[in-house]
């Protein structure tokens, strides 16, 4: 298992589970991270036991997911889900166990999950259950469904969306026939709701590989959201560069996608996938700024920050930097760390500053961004008594 172990808390609920009598396995997504020596995000148990067993065994448990059996298990700070083994059948002979029986419900639980890597357990003896070949797909670092590909893909449509983003994330291959019922099956994803599709982008954009998401289109997986099917993305490849940032993913994302015309605008583009306003409004500005040229003096850059806030332009100067090559996030650290004024609020006066001064409504507004751009082309003058005077010699003007 390449020396990750189950922390303490997971083995207590292994443990407790057994000793009630319960066959309890860890599943999934964390047996094949142990396999592949990668800490899990999260530990899911697999179990006999009912749900209402469950939370008998450990008071306070909530039931999170009852329509899967699944209970989440709060222990010293920490969550695991514990998911009632999924059969046809009725297995609530659980005072009764053969092993055998058990074993059964636990392969027919097994054969629901996605992928062989992800259809493998662990019981908490350490021996390891793979009746799909999961390992030796590790082994040889393959994506492959579990059972009929074409009709894993029917059931459920997001499992297409799952195989790719697992193969960028593990930097796995797709065998051949999943591979194949992808692109057959493409079409299924038009009945998937935005968010998932979304959710399933963003992780793939976050993982080392985010041109991944080309062969996403490449396979026709985006149709219903780009203007031309079939387009892959080898120009989105630097973008694993930027930081593991959700928005700086994005950003690169609508920005290759706008260069290469398959997108009306970021908003659209965005808006359809369910992005919230911040990531649209953050993308649509930053395309629009990278298809100017760069910022060619610190003013330059200070007005761009006082228009568009530091989040969008630092964003985009680092996507620039990743797909066009060059320095302009290091230029605009330096000018960030200045300490320099580029907006009304470090303005050393304020608006009621000139309202003493006698200035008000529309022609305070505009003395305001008069001595705010002042301020940014001459940053040492952004004083005080030198704002005062002024503004005051301007208004007896
Ligand atoms: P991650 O590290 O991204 O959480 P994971 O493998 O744990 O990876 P989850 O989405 O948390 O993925 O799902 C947990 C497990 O549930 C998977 O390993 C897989 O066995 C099963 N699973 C999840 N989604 C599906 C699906 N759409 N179809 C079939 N099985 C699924
Ligand atoms: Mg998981």
């Amino acid at each position: 298992m390449e020396n990750v172990t189950p922390p303490k808390y997971v083995l207590q609920v292994l443990r407790s589970l057994k000793a009630r009598g319960y066959v309890a396995y860890l599943v999934g997504g964390c047996v094949r991270d142990m396999v592949l020596g990668i800490h899990p995000n999260d530990w899911d148990i697999c179990t006999a036991a009912l749900p209402e067993q469950v939370m008998e065994i450990f008071p306070g448990a909530r039931p999170t997911g009852l329509r899967h059996g699944t209970v989440t298990v709060d222990i010293n700070s920490r969550h695991v889900e514990v998911t009632t083994f999924r059969s046809e059948g009725d297995y609530a002979d659980h005072r009764h166990p053969s092993s055998v029986r058990f074993v059964g419900e636990l392969t027919t639980d097994l054969s629901r999950r996605d992928f062989t890597i992800n259809a493998m357990a662990l019981s908490p003896d350490g021996l390891l259950l793979d009746p799909f070949g999961g390992l030796e797909d590790i082994r040889r670092r393959c994506i492959r469904c579990v059972g009929n590909a074409p009709q894993r893909f029917e059931e459920d449509a997001l499992r297409m969306f799952r195989a790719l983003r697992f193969s960028a994330r593990l930097d796995f291959y797709i065998a051949e026939d999943t591979l194949t019922a992808i692109s057959e099956k493409s079409n299924l994803a038009s009945a998937l709701a935005a968010e998932r599709i979304r959710d399933e982008l963003e992780k793939t954009l976050l993982t080392k590989k985010p041109e991944t998401v080309g062969r996403m289109s490449q396979l026709g997986l985006l149709d219903a959201f780009l203007l031309k099917p079939g387009c892959s993305l080898p120009e989105l490849s630097p973008a694993a560069k930027l930081p593991k940032k959700a928005l700086d993913r994005w950003m690169a994302l609508c920005l290759v996608l706008s260069r290469r015309g398959l997108i009306e605008s970021p908003e659209a583009f965005l808006t359809s996938l369910r992005l919230d306003s911040r990531t649209i409004r953050c993308c649509s500005d930053g395309v629009a700024l990278l298809s100017q040229p760069k910022p060619a003096s610190p003013p330059e850059w200070k007005r761009l920050l006082c228009r568009l806030g530091v989040d969008t332009v630092s964003c985009a100067a680092r996507c620039r930097d990743a797909l066009d090559g060059g320095s302009c996030y290091k230029e605009l650290k330096a000018i960030l760390k200045s300490g320099d004024c580029f907006t009304m609020k470090h303005l050393a006066v304020t608006g009621d500053d000139l309202a003493e001064l006698g200035l008000r409504g529309r022609e305070l507004g505009e003395m305001l961004s008069f001595l705010l751009d002042y301020v940014i082309e001459y940053p040492a003058n952004n004083r005080r008594e030198l704002l005062l005077s002024l503004a005051g010699n301007s208004e007896e003007l």
